[in-house]
């Protein structure tokens, strides 16, 4: 058995372990975190992932990356460069392989989270995960593979249109499902409350009846309902998992199934909680890595 270096850079931690894979035997061992630079330049974010590769040196036969933003041809780019403190671009291949001369892969981290969730879900051909987080982002499997497109793009379904006539998004899009269902798009809208307050504070009140929240957290359950109605019927998507802050708070995910109950019964995959949270992003590299 092999084990896969694998790291999550995402826009608050970079997350670092030893993956080995032996079926859906999972083990993840030496796990190890450290913050992303804030605002990062690029050789901030260099050397924070030589310390990385420096704790796990001569340690493992591959290394897999998942990162937050879209991966192309080893460059590290964003749809929203405030996922990643307006880093806008990264030479992230060349980084890691300054390190090792062992191979190297890389992969988006929602796409990469979507492999993990895959290993549980893997009696259906067609499956999504949604992560509903300070963002929204995902990671689609089509005929048991993960699909990444020619530009690395695909699962950046976040960014599909929720209101034409909504706030303006990180990308520059108008409406995306992220500028009204995220974890920032709710903080922005309570923010401005009377009584104003973080997410967290959203979700406590919604579970206390309070129809203001309800009503702002409704907004964001219906928009990723109709997200995942929308993969149903355009990719045959049998199953989905959701997960992240948002996706995962109590209470949130019944009222995603609420909207989709509205619907007529094709536009309703069976919708499942996101099982592996904060090392999705780890397994589901070193799971990609396997593949590849
Ligand atoms: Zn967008």
């Amino acid at each position: 058995m092999t084990a896969c270096l694998a790291i999550d850079v995402g826009g608050t931690k970079i997350a670092a372990a030893l993956v080995t894979l032996n079926g859906k035997e999972v083990q993840v061992e030496k796990r190890t975190q450290i913050h992303t630079p804030q605002n990062p330049s690029a050789e901030a974010l260099d050397s924070a992932l030589t310390e990385v590769m420096q704790k796990f040196a001569g340690q493992f036969d591959k290394v897999s990356v998942a990162s937050t933003g879209i991966i192309q041809n080893g460059i590290l780019t964003a749809l929203n460069p405030k996922n990643l403190g307006n880093l806008a671009f990264f030479p992230l291949e060349e980084s890691v392989k300054k390190h090792t001369d062992k191979p190297v892969i890389l992969l988006n981290d929602a796409q990469a989270a979507g492999c993990a969730e895959y290993l549980r879900n893997d009696d259906v051909d067609n499956f999504a995960f949604i992560t509903v987080s300070t963002g929204v982002g995902g990671g689609i499997i089509l005929n048991r593979k993960l699909f990444t497109g020619t530009n690395g793009v695909a699962g950046h379904i976040g960014h599909s249109l929720a209101d034409p006539n909504g706030e303006v998004c990180g990308c520059g899009r108008v409406g995306c499902v992220e500028a009204v269902a995220a974890g920032r798009a709710i903080a922005r809208d309570a923010a401005k409350w009377e009584n104003p307050c973080d997410p967290p504070e959203v979700f406590n009140r919604f579970r206390a009846g309070d129809k203001q929240a309800a009503e702002l957290v409704d907004k964001s359950a219906k928009a990723i309902a109709h997200l995942i109605a929308d993969l149903a019927i355009n990719l045959d998507i049998q199953r989905v998992a959701v997960g992240g802050s948002v996706g995962l708070a109590e209470g949130y995910l019944d009222r995603v199934k609420h909207f989709l109950a509205e619907m007529p019964k094709i536009y309703s995959p069976e919708v499942v909680n996101a099982y592996y949270a904060q090392d999705a992003g780890l397994i589901g590299a070193a799971w990609w890595a396997e593949q590849n």
